[in-house]
Parts: C-alpha cells; sequence; structure tokens
C-alpha cells in the first residue's frame, strides 16, 4: 500500500547543490513521498527581507543582491549552468531589483510579500533541474495556485476550504503519477497578490498541505537529527527525542523550538497525520517522530526557550469586586488585534505577555488602555516553557522545578492550566543559564 508522503526541505537543506543532492536522495529512496515542500536557500529570505524594508542605502542594497545572486549562481554553476533556467533565475534577480527600487522609494506590505516570495520561487526552480539532472523527474508548482490566503501580508491565514477543493483539482492528479516540487512560506491572496506565512512558515506549509491531499505522513527535513530536549546549539547535552506527542510538541513550537513552525501541527492533529522531523545531512541518524499516542509519557520531556518577551501590566486600584475590567482591557487588544500568550491577575492587577514585540503598543493603543487602568511595560525577558505530562497532576513538580531556580529573579509563573506545561518568566540575560540548569537536574542523561 503506498503510503502519500510529504516532506519539507528547509534553507539548509537547500542550501547549495550539495545539500540539493543529498536531499534528491532522500526523495529518489522514498517513493512514496509525492510532494516536497522548500524553503529559499539558506540566507536568501533575510537579504530578501533587508531589501524589502526599504532601509537599505543604494551601496547596501547592491551588496545585498550581489550576495544573493553569489548564492543562485553557486547552484546554477554546480548544474553547469543550464541555458533556460540561467535566463530564468537573471530575470528573477533584476526583477527583485526592480522591486527593491521600488522599496526604496515606497515600502509597502504587498511589495515585502512579493520580494520576499522569490527566495522560494528559485529554490524551488533550481531544484527541479537538480532532480532531472540526476534523472528523476520531477514537476514544479506554483503553490499560489492552492493556497489561498487572506490578505495580512507577512502573517497571513490560509482559507483551508479554498485550499483543500483547490488541492484536490490542482495538485492531487499532479501527484498521483509523479513527483511535485513546489513553495513553502507563500501564498496568494483573492485578488492574486503574493503573500507569505510568517517566517519559518514552510513547515506549516508542508503540514497543510499533506492535510488537504490527506498524505499519511509528514517529514520535516532540516539541520538536527530530531527535536531534541532542548535547543542543541544552547546545551551541548541537549539529545534528540526518538517520539513526542502532537500536544507537547505544539507547545514545544509555540515557546520557541524553532525548529517547527507554532502552527504545523495544527493541520496535523486535525488528520491525525505523524511527523517526522529528520536531518537532510544524516538520515540514516533517524529522527523523532511526533504522534498523537507515544510510547513514553515522562513529566518532563523538553525545555523551550524564547526570547524578547514583553510583559504588560495594567493596574486599576477599584478594580476589587468590579465586573467588566478585564472585558475592556481583551477588548481595546482584540480591537488592534494584540495577541496575548500568557496571563496572571491579582486583586487589582493583570499581567500578560504579548506575542510579538513592544512596537504593537502604539501610542494610541497605550493611550486607549491608560484610560481604564495604569500601564507598565518591561522588556529584556526571556520565556521559559518545560513540556512534559501530566504536570499539573504530579505533586512535587513545582519544588523540583524552582528549587533549581532559586537564585533566579522569576518575574512571572503560569502553571496548571495545561498538563504539558510550566513556564515563567526571567530576566533575558539569565534564561540561557536557567535552561542549562534545568536541563542538567530534569533531564540527565
Ligand atoms: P529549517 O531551515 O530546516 O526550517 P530551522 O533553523 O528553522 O531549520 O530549525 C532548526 C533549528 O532549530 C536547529 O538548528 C536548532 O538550532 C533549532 N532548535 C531550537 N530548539 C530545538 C529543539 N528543541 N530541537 C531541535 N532543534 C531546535
Ligand atoms: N524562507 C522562509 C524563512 O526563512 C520560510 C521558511 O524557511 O520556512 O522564514
Ligand atoms: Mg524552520
Amino acid at each position: 500500500m503506498s503510503l502519500l508522503t510529504v516532506a519539507k526541505f528547509g534553507g539548509t537543506s537547500v542550501v547549495d547543490a550539495e545539500a540539493m543532492s543529498r536531499c534528491a536522495l532522500i526523495l529518489e529512496q522514498n517513493p512514496d513521498t509525492r510532494v516536497a515542500v522548500l524553503s529559499a536557500s539558506s540566507g536568501v529570505t533575510n537579504i530578501l527581507v533587508a531589501l524589502a524594508s526599504g532601509e537599505q542605502l543604494p551601496e547596501a542594497r547592491a551588496t545585498l543582491l550581489t550576495q544573493l545572486t553569489q548564492i543562485q549562481q553557486g547552484i546554477l554553476d554546480s548544474l553547469g549552468k543550464p541555458e533556460m533556467l540561467t535566463r530564468h533565475i537573471e530575470d528573477i534577480l533584476i526583477h527583485i531589483k526592480e522591486l527593491s527600487d521600488s522599496a526604496a522609494i515606497s515600502p509597502t506590505k504587498a511589495l515585502h510579500d512579493e520580494i520576499v516570495s522569490q527566495g522560494e520561487l528559485m529554490s524551488t526552480r533550481l531544484f527541479v533541474e537538480l532532480l532531472r539532472s540526476r534523472d528523476t523527474p520531477a514537476v514544479w508548482f506554483d503553490v499560489r495556485k492552492v493556497m489561498r490566503t487572506d490578505d495580512r501580508f507577512s502573517r497571513a491565514t490560509p482559507d483551508l476550504t479554498h485550499l483543500t477543493a483547490e488541492v484536490e483539482k490542482e495538485l492531487a492528479p499532479l501527484c498521483a503519477n509523479q513527483l511535485v516540487i513546489t513553495q513553502g512560506f507563500i501564498g496568494s491572496a483573492q485578488d492574486g497578490r503574493t503573500t507569505t506565512l510568517g517566517r519559518g512558515g514552510s513547515d506549516f506549509s508542508a503540514a497543510l498541505l499533506a492535510e488537504a491531499l490527506k498524505a499519511q505522513a509528514v517529514q520535516i527535513w532540516t539541520d538536527v537529527p530530531g527535536i531534541y530536549t532542548t535547543d542543541p546549539r544552547l546545551v551541548s547535552t541537549a539529545r534528540p527525542l526518538p517520539e513526542i506527542s502532537f500536544s507537547e510538541a505544539s507547545e514545544m513550537a509555540t515557546f520557541g523550538a524553532k525548529v517547527l513552525h507554532p502552527a504545523t501541527l495544527q493541520p496535523a492533529v486535525r488528520q491525525q497525520i505523524p511527523v517526522f522531523v529528520g536531518s537532510s545531512r544524516e538520515p540514516q541518524a533517524g529522527g523523532t517522530w511526533i504522534r498523537n499516542e507515544t510510547d513514553s509519557q515522562p513529566l518532563f520531556r523538553a525545555i523551550a526557550l524564547r526570547r524578547n518577551q514583553v510583559l504588560l501590566t495594567l493596574t486599576n486600584q477599584s478594580m476589587f469586586q468590579v465586573h467588566g475590567f478585564l472585558a475592556e482591557v481583551f477588548g481595546i487588544l482584540a480591537k488592534h488585534k494584540i495577541s496575548v500568550d500568557l496571563i496572571t491577575t491579582s486583586v487589582i492587577s493583570v499581567s500578560l505577555t504579548l506575542d510579538s514585540g513592544a512596537e504593537v503598543l502604539t501610542e494610541e493603543v497605550r493611550d486607549e488602555l491608560a484610560k481604564h487602568c495604569h500601564l507598565q511595560v518591561e522588556q529584556d525577558l526571556a520565556l521559559i516553557a518545560l513540556i512534559g505530562n501530566r504536570m499539573s497532576e504530579i505533586s512535587g513538580t513545582g519544588t523540583q522545578v524552582f528549587s533549581a531556580l532559586s537564585d533566579v529573579n522569576v518575574r512571572m509563573i503560569c502553571y496548571g492550566a495545561s498538563a504539558h506545561n510550566l513556564c515563567f518568566l526571567v530576566p533575558e540575560a539569565d534564561a540561557e543559564r536557567v535552561v542549562d540548569t534545568l536541563h542538567q537536574r530534569l533531564l540527565p542523561a
């Protein structure tokens, strides 16, 4: 029985022709994989974001365009400079230059997404050519045909009904008997303008396409052999987890584990599609399976860290026994599309963290809130999330955690709302040390 699989290859996996060849081999060895979703080559999106900002002086823009050209030319050179593709990529690079010049005069959100999307459009073209050179036939597919979104540029939300219908019509027949290569991260609004799903969004694209195709598995090929007990760049003794549940992995992604975009698991959970995370550099090293049920349910599974947190404390002396204050405050935040993450309350105040930076607290927002309460904004904080199972049910969990934190000024604690996490805010300067200490104490090898 064929097990339709969607594979996603991240930026480092497609950074050059050598890395792309490793991805090609993975696809050649897994004939069930009918759709491959690609990111832009590593570094490209950052360059495009800088160009799209319109803030660069002409010389800096020229330097960025040269760097971009070098990444693409390097891959084209390894492919022997095929004429048609070389011309096509050169046209895209000229288009990017023109769009960047426009952004320098008048940057707009729509222009931003149009520029940033070019990275995925180029990497997928190059990869199809690389596959052809290896006699692996594959067809290039413009995901914007099916990935309809709203027009909230840079953070667009996919329209699932449209996606499901269009995938059935456009993509499912294509991938029935051939390998399809398409773009992560990008989509299109109803009027045809290009949108993007937010940084790191290719994981989410792959899971959405897998859901719409009713695939049996999603593979996320990246630069680490699985999800680790914590970011291996932070703690050298972190180790890959063979398995983790959807709930735990969702918490990890939400609370900062960059290895998965936070929304990735929503489609997988809806369709109960297992997700595999592995390294395209060393596929033989295995990886992590994310599933509904896991064999083990340890109290502590992993630790995530999210930097640049903003803590907003709203105080109203007359809040005591008065109803409607919280509704008022949340109404203002909702009106300005400010999303709140964690909340704690006391008799006269409420503290909350935002899932964005302090820039969303514009003067208008502050003025509106100030009509109802006194405002305090704290920055330079980091959120640490301990992920595990039955954390709110097992006595002594808090003692184990907080005895490891005796010398840290913990600014806020959220515990009990989910059985899968215990979160707290600490000063950014202490964050890495705290993660290291907790990892040593709670997740010893
Ligand atoms: P890609 O470009 O393939 O999408 P990302 O850079 O977005 O890759 O994600 C992979 C990176 O995520 C790793 O290199 C690692 O530094 C980071 N990361 C953070 N937390 C974890 C974790 N718990 N397990 C594995 N990787 C993690
Ligand atoms: N290329 C995009 C980014 O760097 C999307 C992705 O890689 O997932 O954010
Ligand atoms: Mg990523």
